[in-house]
């Protein structure tokens, strides 16, 4: 057994997310973390809500609530929907803790000892009519990049680049339209080409990577520039120094803090399991060849867990070019592979909420369950190239493949065994197509097991399903309904097709944890077959104000392995597993989708 650390992409919380946000960070990474969990391993799931921020500022003054009011709400709504679709995390946390903000300071002085973070003047926005800073998010101009006429100080909506708002052409001040004044400030940096040369050693000795994600991770490593970490906001984590701790007008940028959500969010959990040094097992190197971290994100955020999230790791650990020493949380291990995904489109277009071309996460469990978006994710997802979610494919997906071939299965072979022998029968002797099916179902969890390992999550389901279709086929071919006069035999077709239906339901557990449990039960299996993540209120552990989190037990639960059924055991007629749908959601969801049609 080895330590494994699921560090899983923080979504930001300025609003509900959508289908799209979860197919990349959050599915995958849970398929991943429970199959693992499965499999032996000791899994640390980890992730939280991204707080902090320009955007959250803007939304809230719009708003007229404080940021933190508005984080308040979405951190809630975010947590009750990743609870809804079942993901398991060990803590999934926010960025506002108490907790969050010492171990981002302490990262930043560490960094800072070591000489990776340097001040530099650079050039700041004042307002001339009042002579106070403007900070970067009330300016606006048109970008010099993509020519963008409303390109905000800080960043571009349109062509998503980072900018600065001195960069901009025609700078205007969103406050009274004034043209800023730009006068020397003091800002902090992140010198990232101290990293160039170890980040190339550590990328040239990655495996397995898919390889479009290590070719960009290596092209960045080419033209890395010293970056700015900190900004004229007052939304974010004060800077540590003397002189600067106290300054109401100075944060550290929320890409520095947020990616430290990873280990903050580690520490947080050991801090609440009773052993608050626990974290380091899947943080500190280990003799005997563990831990691994794996690292899940849309390839929107790429350079993040590439570059930047490894720069802070070993800067902090004392091993860029400027040497130095390791700080208080002693040496800490760069990523083992950044998994990143694709992204997914809606009908053709970009998820877009002010264009309404979006289907968020609560509105779409209303409506569905959570296994049915977590079977097309899987199957269907954007796991190695952009894919387009359809309504008519979601459909397609749901009725002829989850209905009409894991359900049906699930449902004929255990009606059958019901009805004529009120338990799982014993089986007689087999034959060489009942030893075959067997035989399929064994080999699966091989297989299976290394896709998910891999992260071919798209091949590994859809060779479970194709498990589940030879299961079908040998109920057909057999057809136990005609054996009424020989019910040894239909016993022992039952038995091999029930065994055949407990193998497909464990090798489809991490897909479908929701109906794997239901299945279990179906099969006259009691307690935790596929363990669920609780919402818990917690106090803040460094005095702040309560937050829920997302925690759980995930210690019982399936192993990743065939376990005979027992001959004997009550069954009762099953209850649909799945459910079918009507073909007219498709023209009810477009008509949601696009109001103007
Ligand atoms: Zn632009």
């Amino acid at each position: 057994m080895s330590h494994v650390l699921a560090a899983v992409a923080w979504p930001y919380a300025n609003g509900p997310r959508h289908i799209g946000h979860v197919s990349g960070f959050g599915v995958p990474s849970d398929v991943f973390s429970r199959y693992m969990r499965m499999a032996g391993h000791d899994v640390l799931m980890v992730s939280g809500t991204d707080e902090h921020g320009t955007p959250i500022q803007v939304q809230a003054d719009k708003e007229g609530v404080t940021p933190r009011e508005l984080a308040d709400r979405y951190n809630r709504v975010i947590v009750e929907d990743l609870h809804g679709l079942g993901l398991s995390y060990d803590l999934f946390t926010r960025t506002t803790t108490g907790n969050h903000y010492a171990v981002v300071q302490e990262l930043f002085e560490g960094l800072y000892r070591n000489g990776y973070i340097v001040p530099k003047v650079t050039m700041g926005a004042i307002s001339p009519s009042t002579g106070r800073t403007l900070p970067d998010r009330y300016i606006e101009g048109t970008c010099p990049i993509c020519g963008y006429d409303s390109a905000r100080g800080d960043q571009c909506d349109n062509c998503g680049n980072q900018l600065d708002p001195v960069d901009l052409i025609n700078p205007r001040s969103k406050i009274n339209g004034e043209t800023p004044r730009f006068v020397e400030t003091e800002h902090f940096f992140l010198d990232l080409p101290a990293f160039a040369q170890a980040l190339g050693k550590w990328l040239d000795s990655r495996e397995g990577w898919r390889p479009n994600v290590l070719r960009f991770s290596r092209n960045l490593l080419d033209d890395l520039q010293p970056r700015a970490i900190t900004r004229d906001l007052e939304w974010g984590v004060p800077i540590p120094l003397e002189g600067w701790r106290e300054r109401g007008d100075k944060r550290i940028y929320v890409w520095f803090d947020a990616v430290i959500g990873y280990l903050s969010a580690s520490i947080e959990w050991a801090r609440r399991s009773g052993d608050p040094e626990a974290w380091r097992r899947w943080w500190s190197e280990d003799p005997a060849g563990g831990p691994a971290a794996y690292y899940f994100m849309g390839k929107d955020n790429i350079v993040f867990h590439s570059v930047i999230w490894p720069s802070l790791l070993l800067g902090y650990s004392g091993e860029g070019d400027r040497g130095g020493e390791p700080g208080g949380l002693g040496r800490l291990n760069l990523p083992t592979e950044v998994v990143s995904s694709e992204f997914l489109t809606m009908e053709g277009r970009k998820f877009s909420s002010s264009r309404q071309v979006v289907i968020y996460v609560r509105d779409f469990l209303e409506r569905y369950d959570a296994d049915a978006l977590r079977y097309f994710i899987a199957v269907a997802g954007p796991e190695s190239q952009d894919t387009d979610f359809t309504w008519a494919e979601f459909l397609r997906r749901n009725n002829d493949e989850l209905v009409a071939g894991w359900g049906n299965l699930v449902n004929r072979s255990i009606s059958m065994a019901a009805k004529n022998f009120g338990a799982i029968p014993p089986a007689g002797e087999l034959t060489a197509e009942d030893r075959a099916l067997l035989e399929t179902a064994r080999a699966a969890y091989g297989s299976v097991g290394s896709l998910i390992e891999k992260h071919r999550q798209k091949q590994a389901i859809t060779e479970a399903m194709r498990v589940v279709g030879e299961a079908n086929k040998y109920l057909s071919d057999q057809a136990p309904w005609k054996m009424k006069d020989d019910p040894a035999r239909m016993g022992t077709v039952l038995h091999v097709a029930l065994q055949a239906v407990s193998d497909c339901n464990t090798l489809l557990t991490p897909f479908l944890p929701h109906s794997a449990q239901k299945v279990h039960e179906l099969l006259g299996g009691t307690g935790v077959h596929a363990p669920m993540p609780s919402i818990v209120e917690v106090e803040d552990l460094d005095g702040g104000p309560a937050y829920p989190i997302l925690t759980g037990d995930y210690s019982t639960g399936a192993r990743w392995e065939s376990v005979p059924v027992e001959a004997g055991r009550a069954l009762a007629p099953p209850k649909p597993v799945f459910r079918k749908l009507d073909p007219s959601i498709v023209d009810e969801e477009l008509a949601r989708l696009d109001p103007a049609n």
